[in-house]
């Protein structure tokens, strides 16, 4: 058996093509454009790269990307007062803080002042509350994109047993979370889990989100499963270049799972597509209008 590979990378360009429909239409119909604001501290590289990208994605979907980049020793009254003045602003209906902050800056302190309606990462703990209780919620984009390709795969996911290895409260505790919303049998796994290979194998969709290079191998699938790779891992290659490569072994879980994601190319492109999305649902609330599906 050869596992289905889910192509994140189409599945990402279909998403981002609907949002720039429907923020087409918006704006032909209702006269608004929605507005992303990234807020940047500090001269992180990755950061940099991520912080462009997710303007260029902005801009291409039809919407407002406002950038501001601040020096790394940036106070933290700076941070809030302009954190503050992107709450008040009508023309921003999402503000995102890229992590992580320089040492000096308390990270939750900063996320939940940001307005939750503006939260388009879904970090706020209001929306973390709001995701566990059942109630309508800004939802973290990776673990958003999971569950769109998984529903996509699946259909129903009622009644299957889910196993999310990590248990961070950017992907392992939200995937958890949303998994156990859409009725799977829920188990997290972390770093204390005994045998987690056995509890592994227990899946029909396995979610890896660890950050060790290839660390679930065949031994860790049950026949047929879904697994999801969440990681990114940066690894020096023979020839000196580097790559990235996920936590879950491609070459040996591949003839064993039914269904994978390759990293790259998997769960990384749809993390900024629900960034748009979540960003086109926060101006749609905002304006009482019907929210991209
Ligand atoms: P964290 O480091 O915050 O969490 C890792 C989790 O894995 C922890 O819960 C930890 O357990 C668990 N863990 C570590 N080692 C083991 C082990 N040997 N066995 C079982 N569990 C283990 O990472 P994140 O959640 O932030 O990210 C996870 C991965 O996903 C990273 O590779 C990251 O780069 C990637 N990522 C990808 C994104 C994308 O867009 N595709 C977005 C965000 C992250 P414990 O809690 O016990 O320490």
């Amino acid at each position: 058996m050869t596992a289905t590979i889910i192509d994140g990378k189409l599945f990402a360009a279909g998403v981002r093509a609907r949002v720039a429909d429907h923020v087409a239409r918006l704006k032909e119909e209702s006269g608004i454009t929605p507005g992303l604001a990234c807020v940047l501290v500090g001269d992180n590289p990755a950061s940099e790269i991520y912080v462009r990208n997710k303007g260029k994605q902005t801009v291409e979907a039809g919407m407002h990307s406002f950038q501001h980049k601040l020096p790394a020793e940036t106070s933290q009254e700076q941070l809030l007062a302009l954190i503050e003045q992107l709450n008040t602003d009508p023309s921003v209906n999402g503000i995102l803080v890229q992590l992580p902050l320089p040492g000096h800056l308390d990270e939750s302190l900063v996320i939940n002042a940001i307005a939750p309606e503006k939260d388009v990462d879904g970090f706020h703990i209001q929306n973390v509350g709001r995701l566990a209780t059942g109630q309508e919620a800004m939802v973290p984009c990776t673990p958003l994109g999971c569950l769109m390709m998984l529903r996509d795969l699946h259909g129903s996911l009622s009644g299957l047993n889910a196993v999310v290895v990590g248990r961070s409260n950017i992907v392992g505790k939200p995937m958890a979370q949303l998994l156990l919303r859409e009725s799977c049998t829920v188990t997290i796994a972390h770093s204390r889990t005994k045998d987690l290979q056995a509890v592994c194998r227990q899946a029909d969709i396995l979610v890896a989100a660890v950050g060790r290079t290839k660390m679930i191998t065949s031994d860790y699938v049950k026949e047929g499963a879904t697994v999801i790779d969440v990681g990114i891992n940066r690894i020096e290659k023979p020839d000196g270049k580097t790559g990235l490569v996920g936590d879950v072994d491609f070459e040996s879980v591949s003839p064993r799972a039914g269904a994978i994601t390759p990293v790259p190319g998997g769960v990384g492109p749809m993390t900024i597509a629900c960034l748009l999305v979540n960003t086109l649902t926060a101006a749609c609330r905002t304006h009482g209008l019907p929210e991209p599906k």
